[in-house]
């Protein structure tokens, strides 16, 4: 995974004249509801975090989605663009917008019977699996009035300064709900056969045209690929991908699979450009210009894609969340500098799903442009950052920019902590560009690096040092049952860092995220389908051939390369604790895999035999193995803290150092920040 800079990517690069107006690259940032959307008082920060965007050459961006009525809001009092008091509030965005000379539009998303609201509608009364409200279904007279307010939202959007709209009509929201039988039951002149299905659309975009008149930009997503049983077919797709060009569209965008789809599609575990076949696939019946979305997010895929005809532009929304100058830097042959996008979903998606402001595991900048910065330092001090993981990485690098003096040790032979043994799971090898784009904040904020130095209380008090930043991270928790020392029994870094021989059948102990990932490491055999996209077709079921309805076939997956049991002792779900958005798909991945699950469990020991435990103090059970692999938590490692401190040296602590429990890269990363921000 390179990032070739010699090119400086020409076709990304290259404007796009779309008649009335011309975009200055092929790049469009996705839209992404980052939850600053809701609330009038959130629109200065709002506007803050697009006009660095556009600042940073992005050439057309989209907003969140807004509702064109309260019946279509995501949930209550959520964002909404239907009366002429909420425009104001969006002067403040597109004037920040254009001042920095880039272009936007607003979405315009009725979320139909995905809304988490009892007011929502939607073509019949059929309940979503993913919301616990049941639609009630418009009657035609209702259609025929959300019509007129998708139109009437346009029109709004073009008075608040707006570019143009991106009508939303994929992801299995409203206009996804009246394309397929599967949803929509109705026998009026909005259901039945396909052109009734699609009329909808259709006269959504006409009526915006109508309202808007020619000079305004009109993107619409098509549901490209519905990934669900009795989603629309491709030759359903194409017939509405032209009538919705004529109907007066400017551009098409591409969407791939509904929420409800059992196929990932976005998260890291999915190969990069993994659907550009999709909109490839469109390009022959299409005259106006259209978007390959799904994660892209390096600029020579982006450039590639383009240049082989796969699309016109290419979408890319969380990679803007990671790295707003994601642009200048590709087209300045600086794309090593990016801070690459690594899909995990941990900050964006997982906290728009929780009700809570999105923001970047890489950049914890992201939304918060307005109360997350920092300025040279006052006072120039000499520094030493303990442990070159995520945490000591993001303090480093921001206090040598600030102008203090830093010095960077860790043990290890390489900077990255943790991180190195996550990129080595299946479907996290996206992890690695985090650490190829610290290795190049370092050279360029000249922080001093010591690598194989394990740093002694007592050196870095000789040293001089006027502060000290513990990043030491963690050790892993160690068994403490019979046994607890037996040959076969290893750690979860034994098993991945150091490849230790791992028989055929295994014991894991722990069903943690790390728990989880070794698992996935230890039944995948060969190449991981994240960096295949035929394997992972396969795997999931993508059918790409689309010879099946909504593109979803039989998923077929590899065999596995172990039998392996997984063991916690909560009587709660497995894998609760994981992401938001993302733990259903480490679930089905095992599931696929014959992973066993066992809850409740309380461990006894471990012999030549296995591992034995009961469960709620029932009869001893054994799993006969050839190994134990813990992967039961781990306590802070702080261990310099006490001997600093009694020698008054300022000492602080930040990730796994400061806290173990609960620790993951988001909050290491923001720590680092933070403190560096303000030493
Ligand atoms: P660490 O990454 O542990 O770094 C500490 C560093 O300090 C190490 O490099 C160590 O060598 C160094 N050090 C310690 N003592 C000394 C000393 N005396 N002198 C010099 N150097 C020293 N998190 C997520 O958010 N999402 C994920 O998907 C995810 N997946 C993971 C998968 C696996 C398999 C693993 C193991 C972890 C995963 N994590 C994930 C967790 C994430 O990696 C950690 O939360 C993060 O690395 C913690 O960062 P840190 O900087 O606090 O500590
Ligand atoms: P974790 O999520 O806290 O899980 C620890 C596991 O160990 C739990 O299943 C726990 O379950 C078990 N456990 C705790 N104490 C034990 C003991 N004394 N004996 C036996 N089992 C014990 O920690 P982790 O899996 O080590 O992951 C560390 C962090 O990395 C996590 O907090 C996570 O955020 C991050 N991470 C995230 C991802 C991701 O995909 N987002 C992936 C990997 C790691 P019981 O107590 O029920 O037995
Ligand atoms: Fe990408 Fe993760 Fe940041 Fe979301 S949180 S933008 S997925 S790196």
């Amino acid at each position: 995974m390179t990032t070739d800079t010699s090119s400086h990517y020409p076709h990304l690069m290259e404007p796009l004249d779309l008649g009335f107006t011309t975009l200055k690259n092929r790049a469009l940032m996705g839209s992404m509801h980052t939850g600053l959307e809701d609330k009038a008082k959130d629109f200065p920060k709002l506007a803050a975090y697009f006009a660095e965007r556009a600042r940073g050459g992005v050439g057309l961006m989209v907003t969140g989605g807004f509702a064109p009525n309260v019946e279509g809001w995501l949930s209550p009092f959520g964002s909404k663009l239907s009366k002429k008091s909420e425009v104001k509030r969006h002067l403040q965005v597109t004037k920040a917008v254009h001042d920095e000379g880039g272009k936007i539009c607003l979405q315009i998303l009725h979320a139909g019977r995905y809304g988490y609201s009892p007011l929502c509608v939607s073509a019949s009364n059929v309940k979503s699996p993913i919301s616990p409200f049941k639609p009630r279904a418009l009657s035609s007279k209702g259609v025929y009035r959300t019509i007129k307010d998708y139109a009437n939202s346009a029109y709004l959007a073009q008075q608040a300064g707006y570019d143009g709209v991106e009508v939303m009509g994929s992801e299995g929201y409203f206009i996804n709900q009246f394309l397929v039988t599967h949803t929509n039951k109705r026998t009026d002149e909005w259901g039945g056969r396909f052109e009734n299905r699609m009329r909808l659309p259709v006269e959504i975009v006409q009526s915006v045209r109508d309202k808007v008149g020619p000079n305004f930009i009109i993107i619409y997503r098509l549901s490209m690929l519905d990934l669900i049983e009795q989603g629309s077919t491709w030759d359903e797709v194409v017939q509405l991908g032209k009538a919705i060009e004529a109907a007066g569209a400017t551009i098409i965008n591409t969407g791939i699979g509904w929420h409800e789809a059992r196929v990932p599609t976005i998260a890291t575990s999915v190969p990069r450009a993994a659907f550009s076949w999709v909109t490839e696939r469109m390009q022959n019946h299409i005259d106006i210009p259209i978007v390959a979305t799904n994660r892209i997010n390096d600029p020579k895929v982006a450039d590639e894609i383009i240049g082989s005809g796969q699309s016109d532009m290419v979408s890319m929304a969380r990679p803007f969340l990671a790295d707003a100058e994601f642009i200048n830097k590709a087209s300045a042959g600086k794309a090593h500098l990016i801070n690459t996008c690594i899909g995990c979903n941990q900050a964006c998606l997982d906290h728009t799903f929780s009700g809570k402001r999105s923001t970047c595991l890489v950049n914890p900048r992201a939304c918060y442009e307005t109360q997350l910065n920092y300025s040279p330092a006052q006072t120039i001090r000499k520094i030493a950052v303990i442990g070159a993981g995520p945490a000591g990485l993001s303090a480093a690098t921001i206090l040598s920019e600030r102008g203090h003096d830093v010095d960077l040790f860790d043990k290890a032979g390489e900077i990255g902590g943790q991180f190195n043994i996550a990129k080595k799971i299946p479907g996290k090898e996206e992890f690695y560009e985090t650490l190829r784009y610290f290795s190049h904040q370092i050279e360029e904020t000249n922080v001093t690096l010591k690598l194989n130095t394990e740093a002694t209380a007592q050196q870095l008090i000789n040293d001089g040092y006027d502060d000290v930043v513990l990043a030491t991270g963690i050790v892993p928790r160690k068994l403490t049952i019979d046994g607890a020392d037996h040959p076969k029994v290893l750690s979860y870094i034994d098993v991945v860092q150091k490849n230790a021989t791992v028989g055929k059948r295994v014991a894991i102990i722990g069903a943690g995220g790390i728990g989880f990932d070794v698992a996935e490491f230890l039944a995948q055999e060969g190449e991981s389908p994240s960096l295949n996209i035929e394997k992972f077709n396969k795997e999931w079921g993508v059918d790409g051939n689309y010879e099946t309805r909504g593109g979803y076939g039989r998923p077929d997956p590899e065999g596995a390369a172990r039998q392996i049991t997984m063991l916690q002792r909560k009587t709660t779900k497995m894998g609760k604790g994981l992401g938001k958005t993302t733990g259903w798909i480490h679930r089905a991945a095992l599931k696929m895999k014959n992973v066993k699950m066992v809850t409740g469990v309380d461990y006894t020991k471990v012999d030549e035999q296995g591992l034995y435990f009961t469960i709620h103090g029932g009869e001893p059970q054994l799993i006969e193995c050839d190994n134990v692999v813990v992967c039961a938590g781990q306590l802070s490692r702080r261990d310099l803290l006490a001997e600093l401190e009694a020698a008054n040296i300022p000492t602080h602590l930040i990730g796994g150092a400061h806290l173990a429990g609960e620790l993951d890269a988001k909050r290491a990363i923001r720590e680092g920040f933070e403190l560096a921000s303000r030493i």
